[in-house]
């Protein structure tokens, strides 16, 4: 925490009690005058995403009625959804942050941006569409699905950069390839957010669409995508420290971890408005990157993520997360990055069961031997492997799930 970002922070724990009734209410029994320290600062009581479905609809309002002037909400696959209040800088400030992740990736006011990020409640489409009109760019503002579409748009208009998850990117890519336009796209940048992937994927997206590709990184309870972005040197993510502080915990203790650690990304907001939010648990898992970045940026970096804390999954006693599954696929020959686990309990026993699409023509039952032992050195458990043809998996427009755990 540099001495500028303390100051950020007691300024605005100043104020927070007299503008913010959730924060009121749950700072109640401390004295936030007393918070003078990093060390104090890290006592403070973390801000939870259930505490924000309780105080729904708009009990994280922190402005008069007047100044709020648009609404966005997470998505409610569990519950009650969360509604987050913008005033007119919240909006501003999120589209400076965005046009900065453009910026990072290189981009400019000659480029045409795809956008196949949804519109709506949630924050995507908008965020990316705000951030390249301030940029200046040409804005193709498709929307997520319609393939048919969203590739003619492509050739006919040139579109030089497509924005959208990385399976959607996937599907575009093997939907190019399978109709031999590849020859007819210019795209030359994919802005890819909101999914962890894995290095396989990223490959395959990037040679067969023939672009380079940056992540971006962001949720609705902080804005929205666009805290983040990857730079040409693909070394993590810069991010936005004048705007935001990143801590990263252990989330099982709570506890701030050593330096360079992995663990869940905490997120503070210095300049949030609306909804200013205190200590607020991500359930991203990443690291915060030392050291300075070749590309000269001055903005540290946290690294790609590489799941959630509760993709988290306990087979036969030992923790996986989905990356390190992705890690072993990567390095097994012939196997492709597509993948699904299935996990079932049978006569007492765990079964972890790991099917994975193969390069055509493959021995199957050779990179099933292979993926096995893999899998066994590098996480330690034995698994069912099961090969299967390239497509055979689903592909989604939306987060893909690849993990089913069908012992509860
Ligand atoms: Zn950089």
């Amino acid at each position: 925490m540099t001495e500028q970002q303390l100051l950020c922070i007691t300024q605005q724990l100043s104020t927070i009690k007299s503008k913010s009734a959730f924060y009121r209410k749950k700072f109640e029994n401390i004295d936030l005058g007393d918070v003078k320290t990093k060390e104090d600062f890290e006592c403070l009581p973390f801000t939870t995403k259930e505490d924000l479905r309780e105080a729904y609809p708009l009990g994280l309002q922190a402005v008069p009625d007047e100044e709020v002037i648009r609404i966005h909400s997470s998505s409610g696959t569990t519950g009650t959804p969360v509604i987050i209040p913008y005033t007119k800088k919240d909006v501003d400030d999120w589209r400076d942050m965005f046009r900065r992740c453009y910026e990072t990736a290189g981009l400019t006011s000659l480029d045409r941006i795809q956008i196949t990020p949804g519109y709506g409640l949630w924050t995507a489409g908008i965020g990316f569409q705000n951030g390249a009109e301030s940029l200046g760019a040409m804005v193709i503002p498709m929307g997520p699905g319609n393939t048919d579409k969203q590739l003619k748009m492509m050739m006919d208009l040139k579109s030089t950069v497509i924005c959208a998850t990385s399976s959607y990117a996937l599907l575009l890519a093997e939907e190019i390839e399978k109709r031999g336009i590849k020859n007819k796209i210019y795209l030359k940048k994919g802005v890819i957010g909101s999914e962890r992937w894995g290095e396989k994927m990223r490959k395959r997206i990037a040679s067969e669409l023939g672009v380079k590709l940056y992540d971006i990184y962001g949720l609705t309870e902080i804005y929205g995508p666009g805290i983040a972005m990857s730079c040409d040197y693909e070394c993590g993510m810069h991010y936005w420290d004048d705007y935001l502080y990143f801590e990263i915990i252990d989330p099982k203790t709570g506890k701030t971890v050593p330096k360079g650690q992995s663990g869940e990304l905490v997120v503070t907001t210095f300049r949030k408005q609306g909804a200013p939010l205190i200590r607020y648990r991500t359930h991203d898992l990443t690291r915060i990157i030392e050291g300075n970045c070749p590309c000269g940026l001055k903005y540290p970096r946290i690294d790609i993520i590489i799941g959630r804390t509760d993709d988290m999954i306990k087979v036969k006693g030992v923790n996986i997360f989905p990356a390190q599954i992705e890690e072993v696929i990567k390095d097994v020959e012939n196997a492709s990055s597509e993948y699904q686990v299935m996990i079932d309990h049978l006569n007492g026993k765990d079964i972890l069961t790991l099917f994975f699409e193969v390069e055509p023509n493959s021995d199957k039952k050779r990179v099933e031997e292979a993926m096995k032992i893999h899998f066994k050195a590098k996480i330690g458990i034995v698994i069912v492997p099961k090969a299967v043809e390239i497509g055979e998996l689903p592909r989604s427009e939306k987060k893909s799930t690849r993990i089913y755990d069908n012992r509860y």
